[in-house]
């Protein structure tokens, strides 16, 4: 008998050996008191599929979809909001309801593909409940995933979009007003603070010093730099 066929006798028949990403799952601490240190995960894949099961704070609880992001892992910007609203819970993909398509508009304005050129995703993956700001706890026990996604797709943009976005990810405390379409240097990678698309949505004036005049100013010169960056 070969060594195979030995080994065969003590699997029961539909088992199979653990791929290397569910070992590495099993190590991952899901006590969010338990920082994930960084490296933890190899793939985009097996971070989103810890995500699905994450109960590391009580969004954990309510939602219906983990929503970890979309778009090309290899993007050179990667779009990061606040966090799922009730179509990307439903769905599992974030920033696909109005404040998405405006997103998707603002981006393809500067010839920007949302599948090619951008990853998006949010600070935390789960859906608060009503749509409020995610609690500094909740946003402490995600972080760690956030910082993987960064350091798995290595951009050489971040877009904040929001002041909720920025304070998480950089600590920065000012207001959006102050701070949008200034570059800011986190961790080595440029990042610019820009409008969340929901408040443009509210604010639809195109007028001159308008909240949409001035996102259009932003994205110009988000355009600007990754062609200076990449060419
Ligand atoms: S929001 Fe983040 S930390 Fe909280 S349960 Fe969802 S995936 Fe886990």
């Amino acid at each position: 008998m070969s060594n195979g066929e030995q080994l065969n006798l003590f699997q029961q028949p539909n088992s199979q050996p653990p791929t290397p990403a569910e070992v590495d799952i099993e190590l991952i601490p899901t006590d969010a008191k338990v920082p994930i240190p960084p490296g933890s995960y190899k793939t985009m894949e097996v971070l989103a599929k810890q995500c699905q099961s994450c109960q590391r704070c009580e969004l954990g609880a309510t939602r219906i979809n983990a929503v970890v992001g979309r778009g090309n892992l290899q993007a050179p910007i990667v779009v990061i909001g606040e966090g799922p609203g009730q179509n990307e819970d439903e769905t599992g993909l974030p920033f696909v309801g109005k404040a998405g398509q405006l997103l998707e508009k603002i981006l393809a304005a500067v010839k920007l593909d949302s599948e090619k050129d951008v990853y998006i995703c949010n600070i935390v993956k789960c859906r608060p409940p009503g749509n409020r700001v995610p609690a500094a706890e909740e946003i402490a026990a995600c972080k760690p995933y956030l910082l993987e996604q960064i350091r798995l797709i290595d951009p050489k943009i971040i877009l904040l979009t929001g002041a909720t976005a920025v304070k998480a990810l950089t600590g920065d405390k000012r207001g959006i007003s102050k701070i949008r379409g200034t570059w800011m240097e986190w961790e080595g990678c440029l990042c610019m603070p820009i409008f969340h698309p929901a408040y443009l949505l509210r604010n639809p004036s195109r007028d001159q010093g308008s909240p949409k005049w001035l996102m259009w100013q932003d994205i110009q010169a988000v355009r600007a730099k990754l062609d200076e960056l990449i060419n």
